[in-house]
């Protein structure tokens, strides 16, 4: 539990140049690095000749030149697939499909696979924070959970892994998954409502975990050699958060905002928009699972209480 939340590592791309990962995988890495998204957006080439693109990455012409300029001769991009529609991962869909001709593959629009409860959330005006959502996002073709692609030399398999986005997909290929912003190395993951959901973060991590991977490419940051781990210090991590904040509201019942404010003593007041929103978040998953109530209803403003 004392892994800090940003994890300083190493890993210093050169940005906008092909690296090769491993058998059939380079990733290209865009210009727009921030502390949302790290040194920026990992965008992934799948396979050798007709080479399928993982997460095209934000609105940039030099990141599209970039993916062009990373092919071999002889190759071309037939497949672009995007794990989620934040604007540092879907914009460049339509562009490159439009340059290449590839179809793009996704789970649904931005407003795709939400939960009831964040359906009714969003209904009364509450919006996302954090990053950015592709409102315009359409992919060419829908894939649901379990369905497989295969082309040329390579295959991916689709996992939908709601959490940090309603239309989260992970790809699996061989022993390695493409896990967007699901589980990151260098952080943990944003979990803000509406788009974000803590009950379905935590039942994607334990998805994830019920296979033996070998490796995790995130959508930001350096790849992950030991998944199980990280996805157990995930899950870990968000029960000592709603242990925290289980044990606040037994002396009394507060808003997402007054908890924050008792958790998080360490976080500059800045931050603690983001701190009220994270706690809101595990609120919801308890008022799912009926340990909390809220008054007069569930909201961010909500006074909650324990059942
Ligand atoms: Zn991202």
């Amino acid at each position: 539990m004392n892994t800090p939340l940003s994890a300083p590592d190493d890993f210093d791309p050169v940005i906008g140049q092909p690296q090769q990962l491993d058998d059939g995988l380079r990733r290209v890495v865009a210009d727009n690095a921030s502390p949302m998204t790290y040194r920026g957006t990992n965008t992934y080439l799948v396979g050798e000749g007709d080479v399928a693109v993982i997460d095209p990455g934000p609105s940039s012409e030099t990141h599209l030149q970039a993916l062009l300029g990373a092919l071999k001769p002889k190759e071309r991009i037939s497949h672009i697939f995007v794990t989620h529609s934040h604007t540092d991962h879907s914009p460049l869909a339509k562009p490159l499909s439009q340059v290449t001709g590839a179809p793009v593959l996704a789970f649904g629009d931005s407003k795709s696979g939400r939960s009831d409860t964040m359906n009714d959330l969003a209904a009364q005006g509450l919006a996302g924070g954090g990053e950015g959502v592709d409102e315009g996002f359409a992919p060419d073709i829908m894939l649901v959970d379990g369905e497989s692609v295969h082309h040329g030399d390579w295959a991916l398999t689709a996992l939908h892994t709601p959490g940090h986005f309603g239309n989260h997909l992970s790809f699996a290929m061989r022993d390695m998954v493409f896990c967007g912003d699901l589980v990151m190395g260098w952080a943990s993951s944003l979990v803000s409502p509406p788009d974000g959901d803590l009950t379905a973060f935590m039942a994607s991590c334990r998805k994830l975990a019920t296979r033996d991977w070998r490796v995790f490419h995130a959508g930001h940051g350096a790849p992950i050699e030991d998944p199980e781990a990280r996805l157990n210090w995930l899950i870990e991590h968000r029960l000592g958060r709603e242990a925290q904040i289980l044990a606040a509201l037994e002396n009394s019942p507060a808003t997402a905002e007054a908890l924050a404010r008792q958790i998080y003593t360490e976080t500059p007041p800045a931050l603690i928009p983001a701190a009220t929103r994270n706690v809101f978040a595990h609120l919801i998953d308890l008022h799912i699972h009926k340990r909390v109530s809220a008054a007069p209803q569930l909201s961010a403003e909500a006074v909650f209480a324990l059942v």
